[in-house]
């Protein structure tokens, strides 16, 4: 359930509201919104008692929260959410891009990756170092040292980076390289890192599962966002539907879906949803128009010598081009692309 407090309710009886939530074994989670402050009560399947609070000084409404996600909901929080990463705001008025390769192969593929990607308008580094690969026998990433090629990548351009991290134990470890952690597709339901990503305090770029529901996705930022870290950015990318002329089917629906029922931004990955790099800008494009908040688009300069997902890579010049026609097309829709930003470290 959801405390709504009047509009000229004073911080004391903010404070009182929270010991109150704290006392009867819930956690509190406000949101101080444009108006007036929003207390979710949040916590195991338990009644909480609405009256109780209604007659507290400074309540206005108790509300319950109809969804099985509180946090994540659009209830909870209805303004959009903007979320930073090393300076990059994502869920803004503007769209973003994370491009780079599937994964880190080199030093001089990742440089020059991040130059060309840098160049053609990207904000922010994508690149795997732990891939979950579904053979044990295909390149399974560089690790740490793939890691250390993506932080020296950012300090050559400036651009933040996002990579996944696949193990709860690994979190310390990829979070010390990274700006934003990534949970792919395959541990989209893995509740240990889900809360192990959530409590390093990281920004964290979530991916549906490729049969999940998207309530199941919203549960899954839920567990995030109940650690407190309130940094979420969801991804759609495709899902296993009966259909074998693409490696997935890019689920449009899912961006105003999402948005409808979540504040958190949104992001498309065409490069997954389509697995083939001729359909990624046609699908990426629609996701502009759909509403989304930004793309997540792998980019290799020889996607023909790449050690994963080549065929759905675009090469430095077709990204490029990409770039500009969502541009045109948040144009048309009185949004924009995002410019460059520096780069801002975390605290
Ligand atoms: C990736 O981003 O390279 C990746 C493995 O994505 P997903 O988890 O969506 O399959
Ligand atoms: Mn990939």
């Amino acid at each position: 359930m959801m405390i709504v407090m009047q509009a000229q309710a004073t911080e004391e009886e903010i404070q009182q509201v929270l010991e109150a939530i704290r006392s009867r074994g819930f956690q509190p989670h406000i949101s101080r919104g444009e108006e007036r402050v929003v207390i979710g009560v949040v916590g195991e399947a338990r009644r909480a008692e609405p009256d109780a609070f209604l007659r507290l000084p400074g309540v206005a409404r108790v509300v319950p929260l109809s969804r099985p996600y509180k946090l994540a909901s659009r209830e909870f929080h209805p303004e959009n959410r903007i979320v930073h990463v090393g300076g990059v705001p994502i869920g803004g008025d503007e769209v973003i891009f994370i491009a780079g390769p599937c994964s880190v192969e080199s030093r001089e593929q990742m440089l020059e990756t991040a130059f060309a990607v840098k160049e053609a308008g990207a904000h922010i580094l994508r690149g795997g170092a732990f891939k979950p690969r579904t053979s044990p026998y295909s390149f399974q990433g560089l690790g740490e040292y793939g890691l250390e090629l993506l932080a020296e990548a950012r300090e050559a351009t400036g651009l933040p980076v996002v990579t996944e991290v696949m193990a709860p134990e690994q979190v310390d470890l990829v979070a010390r390289y990274a700006d934003m952690l990534q949970i792919g597709a395959r541990n989209m339901q893995n509740y240990a890192l889900l809360r192990a990503a959530g409590a390093s305090g990281k920004p964290v770029l979530l991916k549906r599962g490729m049969s999940a529901t998207l309530d199941e996705l919203l549960l899954a930022a839920e567990y995030i966002l109940s650690t407190g870290n309130e940094q979420v950015v969801l991804c759609e990318r495709g899902i296993r539907t009966f259909e074998t002329a693409t490696r997935n089917t890019t689920d449009i629906n899912a961006i105003p879906a999402l948005k409808a029922r979540t504040s958190l931004p949104v992001l498309l990955d065409p490069s997954h949803g389509t697995g083939h790099w001729a359909y990624v800008a046609p699908v990426a494009r629609a996701a502009v128009a759909a509403g989304a908040d930004g793309l997540i688009v792998e980019v290799h300069p020889r996607p023909e010598e790449a050690l994963s997902d080549g065929g759905q890579s675009l090469k430095p010049e077709r990204f490029a081009r990409l770039v500009q026609e969502a541009r045109a097309i948040a144009h048309a829709l009185g949004r924009s692309v995002l410019h460059e930003v520096p780069y801002v470290a975390a605290d």
